[in-house]
């Protein structure tokens, strides 16, 4: 899944668009206006290194990494509800499975600690696992902690990267399914004509969905 051109998306917030590079320079401003500052939030660029999938959120720094999980679930991951995980430094941030009971790891904690006491500094980076199996691995930076205009959501969504266009492999028109037998192989993208001619059957064929967890345990799509 190389990425030939640098990726693009939209503020959530004004509608514009930019590349991945600019966003951040844009929403120093478009997101955080000086003058209306009430919450403190961190913002994050969440990506998968070597995929055109991006997000940039702005988190209260109250809310909890359980809350962070939930909106990535929500917005990119969610297929039969895997466990899933944070990591900052050796610290592992998973659910717990009864109250209380973390196992003989000294390094494993409840993802109900807040941002605010578990995030590494600003500029520093962090990740996240979803399913245990066949794992989704994201990448996540502390772009800066900022004051932003109070709203009732904890996690804000400020942009994420546009769809990306993956050619058929039979014929390079732009593709609209993939195959999920064949998809860890090659970049098994088809049109829906040679979706039609591709061996593996009806129920291996996927929509193209914009995340990274396209073409994996059956995923559809989510936010
Ligand atoms: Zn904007
Ligand atoms: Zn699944
Ligand atoms: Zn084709
Ligand atoms: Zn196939």
């Amino acid at each position: 899944m190389a990425t030939r051109e640098e990726s693009h998306g939209k503020c959530s917030l004004c509608g514009v668009a930019y590349s991945k590079r600019q966003m951040l320079r844009h929403l120093s401003e478009c997101a955080h206006p000086e003058g209306k500052s009430i919450a403190a939030v961190v913002q994050l660029r969440v990506d998968v290194p070597g995929s055109p999938f991006w997000l940039d959120v702005d988190v209260k720094a109250n809310a909890t990494l359980r809350e962070l999980d939930d909106f990535l679930r929500g917005i990119w991951l969610e297929c039969c509800g895997h466990l899933s995980a944070f990591e900052v430094g050796p610290i592992r941030y998973v659910v717990a499975m009864s109250d209380g009971f973390f196992g003989p790891d000294p390094n494993e904690r409840s993802m109900n600690a807040r941002l605010s006491a578990s995030l590494p500094p600003e500029g520093s980076m962090f990740s996240y696992e979803y399913d245990y199996g066949s794992t989704t691995h994201l990448r996540l930076k502390v772009v800066a902690h900022r004051q932003a205009p109070s709203r009732r959501e904890s996690v804000r969504l400020l942009a994420r990267n546009d769809n990306p266009v993956w050619p058929c492999s039979g014929c390079q028109e732009t593709a609209s399914v993939l195959c999920a037998h064949c998809f860890s192989e090659f970049d098994a993208f088809f049109c829906d004509a040679h979706a039609g001619d591709h061996n593996c059957g009806e129920e291996a064929i996927l929509p193209i969905v914009n995340s990274p967890r396209m073409g994996v345990c059956g995923y559809t799509g989510g936010g």
